[in-house]
């Protein structure tokens, strides 16, 4: 450590800080002008802090990636939630979404994508992969900017200063085998050539954006081809061969048995078996999966994408987790329908799930090993999350975005923890948000728990609600 480094004019002290390699006391962060971590600095000494530097008022933690969202959905978060039919399930939960979504205009899905990410942030999430597929206007035509509703979710997530992952959804077919899609999908409906274009039109709006990544959804094996699921691919690696691509998989049973019928195959067998499935991919949702499955995936080094508390609100099922870790698979969470917007949340969930159906406890940390959960939770979705979001971001190290959560050490549920422990109350007890401060790119934009903007965006919230 040199006297240059610390008269950096933007750094930043945290009282202790969760680096890489773990926990470290008296961390200086150096920041870039272009909002990167430039150096970390351990162990220095207070007297050593030159007059300016910002100081942290709690442990730092890196921020969270959230790898799944649908931003739209967050406002009809409760509205389904009246008992009906016995069978209620996913399959209607989706009619009501189709209802929801019928007239729904720019502006409205802007404002939505806006509050949702101010909360995200107050949360401590700071990147969101939004897996996008409103595409169109209430006839199902293009708007005259084929682009307009992608542009409304990316510049939500600008105005608000949250990191995005924008992957824009292919969506083609109402059901294995190219059915025919129904009236409630048309929105949502392009082929590969027009996928194609809006594709490049995103490209360049995020070229030299160091806050916005670009990749691909094809939304499921029910809405794509063969074919159609192959063009979209390999139009990608055209713009960015290592640009991430995510896709809905293996959710419902229904789904599973479907797929039998159409091929034969389960749906992450037949994924596996006709496409080239590595790093950059993230499989949503994975729940209902084979052993033979379960290792294929893992294998390959995609993310499962985890969405507990809205696979739990849907009754999907629980994924295979304990097999899945066992063989070192990468997974990270996403809050999906945002019926919850939580970290802690989704990560209690993911351990929770498997408490409840194994009847034992501490299911997921390594086994044999004097770990601790909640803290092996957290810094495993760090890392599946920042892989399947294409970004520098889940690590505090030089190279990596300045993306800094400061916990409130004095909450009363952290208050006297320190290190691995402080995330094992955080995770299994912090019910009331924990997060005090949180900066994002090198931008503070949680203060006190405050957002700089919460209450602009509150306002156009409030009247996008008036459908
Ligand atoms: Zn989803």
């Amino acid at each position: 450590m040199t006297s240059a480094s610390l008269s950096n004019e933007t750094s930043v002290f945290a009282p202790s800080a969760l680096l890489p390699e773990g926990w470290a006391e008296d961390v200086l962060f150096d920041l870039s002008s272009e909002g990167d971590i430039d150096a970390v600095h351990r162990g220095v000494a207070s007297s050593a802090i030159p007059p300016g530097v910002q100081r942290c008022k709690g442990p730092v933690v890196p921020g969270m990636p959230n790898l799944h969202s649908h931003a739209f959905q967050r406002a009809m978060a409760g509205l389904a939630e009246r008992s009906g039919p016995s069978d209620d399930s996913f399959w209607t939960w989706r009619q009501v979404m189709y209802g929801f979504v019928g007239s729904l205009t720019p502006d409205q899905a802007g404002a939505i994508a806006g509050q949702l990410y101010v909360e995200m942030l107050k949360a401590g999430y700071t990147a969101v992969g939004e897996f996008h597929y409103l595409h169109h206007g209430p006839d199902g035509l293009p708007y005259d900017d084929l682009a307009e509703m992608s542009r409304q979710v990316m510049g939500a997530a600008k105005r608000t200063g949250l990191g995005i992952t924008h992957l824009p959804v292919l969506y083609g077919f109402g059901g294995f085998g190219g059915q025919t899609a129904g009236e409630g999908q048309r929105r949502f409906l392009n082929d590969p050539d027009r996928f194609l274009k809006l594709l490049e039109i995103l490209f360049a709006d995020a070229a030299g954006d160091p806050q916005a990544a670009i990749g691909i959804a094809p939304h499921s094996l029910r809405a794509v081809t063969p074919e159609t699921l192959q063009a979209a691919v390999e139009g990608l690696a055209g713009f960015n061969p290592q640009a991430p691509i995510h896709i809905h998989i293996s959710e419902q049973i229904k789904e599973v048995e479907d797929c039998l019928a159409w091929s034969g195959r389960r749906p992450v067998d037949w994924l596996y078996d006709n496409i080239d499935v590595d790093r950059r991919w993230c499989l949503i949702h994975a729940t209902h999966m084979t052993e033979e499955e379960t290792g294929r995936l893992a294998s390959s080094g995609a993310v499962a994408g985890i969405c507990p508390t809205t696979e739990a609100n849907l009754g999907d099922g629980l994924f295979p987790a304990r097999d899945f870790l066992a063989q070192n698979g990468t997974w990270g969470i996403g809050s999906d329908s945002h019926i919850s917007i939580s970290p802690v949340e989704e990560l209690r969930w993911f351990e929770y799930g498997q408490r409840l159906a194994h009847r034992r406890r501490n299911l997921l940390g390594s086994e044999g090993e004097d770990q601790s959960v909640g803290a092996g939770l957290y810094r495993s979705a760090l890392a599946g999350g920042a892989q399947a979001l294409g970004r520098k971001i889940g690590r505090l190290e030089g190279g990596c975005r300045a993306d800094l959560v400061v916990l409130d050490a004095e909450a009363p549920c952290l208050l006297g923890k320190n290190g691995d422990v402080l995330l094992d109350a955080m995770v299994f007890a912090g019910n009331v948000n924990p997060v005090r401060d949180v900066m994002v790119g090198g931008q503070w934009l949680v203060q006190e728990g405050r957002h700089r903007d919460e209450e602009a965006l509150l306002l156009a919230f409030r009247s996008a609600l008036e459908l």
